[in-house]
């Protein structure tokens, strides 16, 4: 089994999903998918395949809460019918009732790739048109280029203050060679992440290849440093599953949890102390102004703080946090006989509440974001699409009759001959026509995808008639495609966006 190497600017492809699943601890996407309202193709054909941490993403969806979804484009070339998977998962998000928003990674596509900023700006506009004609509804959602956003520049310049060389090292294998404006663009795509959250916290899911894994890995990780940026009035937090175990135990835990990891040593500290004070019970400790603000919030839902007691409840700590922790919990200590009010209040309120002091103290609050991963689509000639190679892709920009050849010459899944394809069944799930079918051509009709399925496997498809009817199909999607992004070229120059500097 060959390794899996997850590298945003790499060209590996992914031979082995499983791998992601147990080395990367990506979740499998069919956990969820009961808990979807009206999935997309996408995630009911497995294509979408995994998810981390989608759930908070559905249940706001579900309980019509806020939420949002961003995904971003490298204007590297042309976009292609790959990142045609991406625009639909934005979309779909976005009729569902999510904030969207589309970005075009123009600083990246600088920095790590070079394309010179005259091509970036025919690039991003030919990005923004398709995804604008494919159905983004630029009105209800938001489209930027990243070097033309200030507040997005501003964030990125706090989250550097909290990211440092040697992260960039071990996460993407930056070394002494790699240009700083590089660095530069990798905490502009962390403040990308955590843009749609600027405002007010939401739950926030990113639609990435798993490629983009150590991405998202570490903008979960900068969010949850960032709660507790500018918090003066500590408030500290780490993670203890249950908030009715009693606290040692739940400070054991935490300490073998945190001492696995190896990376917070302050953890164990803070376990241990935590569990040398022989405190009782797991909960919330918070500062004098967020138990103002708790107070009110109790009293206002008609509840009424309970007896002084003590309770701890925290999550993702950071060595910051711990010693905001440790500070409290000392400075609470000496006052403990006098007077602690303390609150009885579930995982999911101490969160919410944390998060509305955050803001009110001026922090920001993130939740860290979500994302979902799908599958790479195959090359039309084997192997992996690329933007390089034009044979193996069918660019969304492709007159409709050179889409048609393509796919006319396609590889496939075939048998040599066709007595044997009759006798054995064609091998469709190795072949890139079929997946044209399921990925894009069969659209929602899940019932002509099975059928030309059904038939391959069966023997009774023969791959000229299936490629033929394949490349018909693609031919009248790019003539739609082309139509649609006629019209959205209005659309697009009525927005706010310069695409010319
Ligand atoms: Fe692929 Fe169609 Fe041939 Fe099956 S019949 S292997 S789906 S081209």
């Amino acid at each position: 089994v060959d390794e899996v190497a997850l590298d945003p600017w790499g060209s590996s492809t992914v031979s082995d999903y499983r791998k992601l699943f147990e080395e990367f601890g990506i979740e499998e996407f069919d956990e969820v998918l009961d808990e979807v309202p009206n999935p997309h193709y996408l995630m009911r054909r497995g294509v979408i395949f995994g998810h981390r941490d989608y759930r908070p993403v559905l249940d706001a969806m579900r309980n019509g809460d806020d939420f949002a979804v961003l995904s971003g484009f490298m204007p590297t070339g042309d976009p292609h019918i790959g990142h045609k998977l991406v625009f639909d998962e934005i979309i779909w998000h976005q009729q569902q009732g999510g904030d969207a928003y589309g970005l075009i990674a123009d600083m990246e596509a600088h920095s790590a790739r070079g394309i010179p900023w005259d091509e970036i700006n025919e690039h991003s506009r030919d990005y923004l048109l398709s995804l604008i004609a494919l159905g983004f509804d630029p009105e209800a959602g938001e489209l930027y280029r990243q070097s033309d956003n200030d507040r997005l520049q501003r964030l990125a310049f706090e989250l550097g203050g909290k990211a440092n060389f040697s992260e960039f090292q071990s996460i993407y294998g930056f070394d002494g060679e790699t240009n700083v404006s590089h660095m530069q663009s990798v905490v502009t795509q962390m403040a990308d992440i955590l843009y749609p959250q600027l405002d007010d916290p939401k739950p926030t899911v990113i639609p990435v290849g798993p490629d983009q894994d150590p991405h998202v890995r570490f903008a979960r990780d900068l969010a949850t440093r960032m709660r507790f940026f500018k918090v003066t009035e500590a408030f500290a937090s780490f993670e203890l599953a249950d908030a009715e175990r009693p606290l040692v135990a739940a400070a054991h835990d935490a300490r073998e949890e945190y001492a696995e990891d190896g990376d917070v040593p302050r953890c164990g500290e803070a376990a241990d102390w935590l569990a040398d004070a022989d405190l009782d019970a797991a909960g919330v400790l918070v500062s004098e102004s967020v138990r103002e603000s708790a107070v009110e919030k109790l009293e206002n839902a008609g509840m009424e703080p309970l007896r002084p007691r003590i309770r701890f409840f925290a999550r993702q700590a950071t060595d910051e946090a711990f010693e905001a922790l440790i500070e409290v919990i000392e400075g609470e200590k000496r006052r403990y006989d006098q007077h602690i009010d303390a609150f009885d209040v579930g995982v999911d309120e101490a969160e919410e509440l944390a998060r509305e002091v955050e803001a009110h103290h001026g922090g920001y609050g993130f939740i860290p974001p979500s994302s979902i991963y799908h599958r790479f689509m195959t090359g039309l000639t084997g192997g992996k699409m690329s933007s390089s190679i034009p044979a193996s892709h069918i660019s969304l920009l492709d007159a409709p009759e050179e889409g048609y050849d393509k796919v006319k010459s396609a590889t496939t899944g075939g048998r040599d001959t066709a007595e044997e394809q009759r006798e054995l069944g064609g091998e469709a799930d190795k072949c890139p026509v079929y997946e044209l079918y399921a990925y894009l051509l069969t659209g929602d009709d899940d019932e002509l995808a099975k059928e030309i399925y059904d038939e391959c496997v069966g023997g009774e498809r023969l791959c000229g008639g299936c490629k033929e009817q394949a490349a018909t199909m693609m031919r009248e999607f790019l003539e739609d495609h082309h139509e649609k992004r006629e019209e959205a070229e209005a659309v697009l120059d009525s927005l706010d966006i310069d695409l010319e500097t």
